[in-house]
């Protein structure tokens, strides 16, 4: 990967200071630490992208360690993702790969040394009594009547507890720290709860598992991670982190809160993401509309895109929200200088040259890339019959509408000035077909006496045109803000109903007959297009627009105000 020239924040002044001072012996070491209970999205990659890159740039490790301490939900699927989409990312995890849940003899011993301390106790309150006990935000909570119980005491039913002797939710094990504490975390917070559940790595050897708080700060201890950064709703959970890792006397990772990235007109939520797919309102985790990086894959985003608007965004201290235009900027600046820009007619409408040779086909020479002469050019067939897009006539045009209609010249890309003479249409009044004349003298788009035309289109030559089915897609969700609730209604009532419009047949240039899955181009006038990694095969193409050559909404929103 090209080192990338990476923004300073307030994260890396702090390490720089952290150096400066010759803190951790001069050492810096992150991690990123999903939970494998989903697939992973742009907010993760700006996380990832904030750990790994730190590593890079200062030479230090980044672990990747999957947080596999709740065994109900998390599943060898998403972990698997989970490696995949690191490293599409462009950052190497394979030899800094880790397990919580390759913790939990350790966490048992800190556990005990922490009873053995008059530092935790095994509670025997309901979770009801627990949470009535835990008092309100304007009173301070009540001592559990086990709180004060033996040391000794607690060390057998902790024991007893790993033995399997209690049900679930029977018995839990408590920090000692402070009932009345304004902040709730300290509020002899769960260490060890009993679960009587299979784990993907650990089988049934564990009945009890370590709450995320006591498991986390531990982890990172033992993995002598010096900068442990996490988005700021933990930020009440830090004292508790400091507390744990203080009364155990082992190394102390410094904790540093930053906003996690929320983005417009989509949801970042695991939860809610997992959602969409279990109810079938995307096709799975990789729907080219979900926010998730094997959704944005799939669509055609590429890694250093993605990359690059982490990097643009930035790393802050306050919530906002980022708006999806930003995302799309960063893959439209790459993909105009990067990908071959070909024809495409999405909407076809036939035109029929009355004046060019019956069987007559020719070559003429289009430009790939103009921004990048070094991609060269490459032949196109123009022959009596083509295809332009139906949007590009009107029969009776508006004001400002310079493209084809009835009398008038336009230019055909790369080809010859053509004037339609005729308009045909059946018997329902809908035009099928038009009748152009073209000027031979305007070969290549420029007229030798210097007529000028207000219009340039693409078209295809049709006896040579590919069809292609092409899928466009827009935001997953209408409102900006699909979070905020909607007057008490299901926040799926959001959801963009024209999130996908799909065209079964679409004629493209004869060039696009080697695309293989995975490749871009632009598809001039229409926007970047992917060919589909899955549902694309030789005698069918699939394209997914990545995203429109200009930003749609923003012209939309101009209109209506
Ligand atoms: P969710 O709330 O959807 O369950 P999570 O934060 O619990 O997400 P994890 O798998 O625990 O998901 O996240 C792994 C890491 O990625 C954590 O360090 C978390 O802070 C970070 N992260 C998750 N979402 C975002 C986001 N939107 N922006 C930045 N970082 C994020
Ligand atoms: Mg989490």
């Amino acid at each position: 990967m090209e080192k990338a020239k990476t923004n300073s924040n307030f994260i890396r002044e702090i390490i720089d200071r952290d150096l400066k001072d010759n803190k951790n012996q001069g050492r810096v070491h992150t991690r990123f630490p999903p939970e494998p209970n989903g697939y992973l999205h742009i907010g993760h990659a700006k996380s990832i992208c904030l750990n790994f890159g730190i590593a890079r740039d200062y030479q230090g490790k980044c672990n990747l360690r999957f947080d596999d301490t709740n065994p109900a939900k998390e599943e060898s699927e998403y972990v698997e993702s989970i490696k995949k989409d690191v490293g599409w990312l462009g950052f190497e995890s394979a030899s800094n790969e880790f397990y919580a849940s390759d913790y939990f003899d350790r966490l048992y011993q800190y556990a005990r040394e922490l009873i053995q301390k008059g530092k935790a106790y095994v509670c025997e309150l309901s979770p009801e009594e627990i949470r009535d006990y835990r008092g309100s935000l304007t009173e301070g909570g009540k001592n559990s009547p086990c709180r004060d119980r033996l040391v000794k005491e607690s060390l057998d039913l902790f024991t007893r507890m790993k033995d399997g002797e209690f049900p679930e939710g029977s018995k839990v094990l408590r920090a000692k720290i402070d009932m009345s504490s304004p902040n709730f975390n300290l509020r002899d917070p769960a260490l060890y709860r009993i679960k009587k559940a299979g784990h993907h790595r650990t089988g049934n050897k564990w009945c009890i598992y370590p709450m995320y708080d006591f498991a986390h700060c531990l982890s990172d201890s033992l993995e002598g991670i010096t900068h442990s950064i996490c988005t700021l709703e933990f930020e009440n959970n830090r004292p508790l982190y400091d507390w744990i890792l203080d009364q155990l006397v082992v190394h102390h990772p410094r904790q540093i809160e930053f906003a996690r990235l929320n983005l417009s007109h989509t949801v970042l939520s695991k939860r809610k993401l997992l959602e969409l797919v279990e109810t079938g309102h995307v096709s799975g985790w990789d729907d080219p509309r979900m926010p998730t990086l094997s959704g944005l894959r799939r669509r055609g985003y590429t890694a250093s895109s993605i990359r690059s608007f982490c990097d643009t965004i930035g790393v802050a201290k306050f919530n906002s929200i980022v708006d999806m235009v930003v995302l799309e900027n960063a893959i439209r600046q790459e993909l105009n200088k990067t990908v071959q820009r070909v024809m495409a007619v999405l909407q076809p409408l036939k035109v029929v040259i009355v004046n060019y040779p019956e069987g007559k086909a020719e070559e003429l020479e289009a430009i790939n890339n103009p921004e990048d002469p070094a991609m060269g050019t490459r032949k196109i067939p123009f022959s009596k019959v083509l295809y332009i897009e139906q949007d590009d006539f009107k029969e009776d045009p508006p004001k400002k509408f310079f493209r084809l209609a009835p009398g008038r010249e336009v230019r055909l890309r790369y080809a010859y000035f053509i004037k339609c003479l005729e308009v045909i249409k059946d018997k329902t009044g809908r035009i099928i077909e038009l009748h152009c004349s073209y000027d031979p003298a305007t070969r290549g788009g420029d007229s030798p006496d210097g007529r000028k035309v207000k219009a340039t289109l693409h078209w295809v030559a049709a006896e040579k045109s590919l069809k292609a089915k092409i899928r466009l897609y827009d935001y997953l969700f209408t409102e900006r803000d699909p979070n905020k609730a909607l007057d008490g209604q299901d926040w799926k009532a959001g959801l963009n109903p024209k999130s996908l419009e799909v065209i079964d047949e679409c004629y493209l240039e004869p060039s696009l007959n080697n695309a293989q899955p995975g490749q871009r181009y632009q598809f001039e006038r229409k926007g970047y297009f992917c060919v589909d990694s899955l549902d694309s095969r030789d005698s069918s193409l699939v394209f997914n627009r990545i995203v429109s050559l200009k930003d749609e909404w923003a012209k939309i929103e101009k209109k209506t105000n």
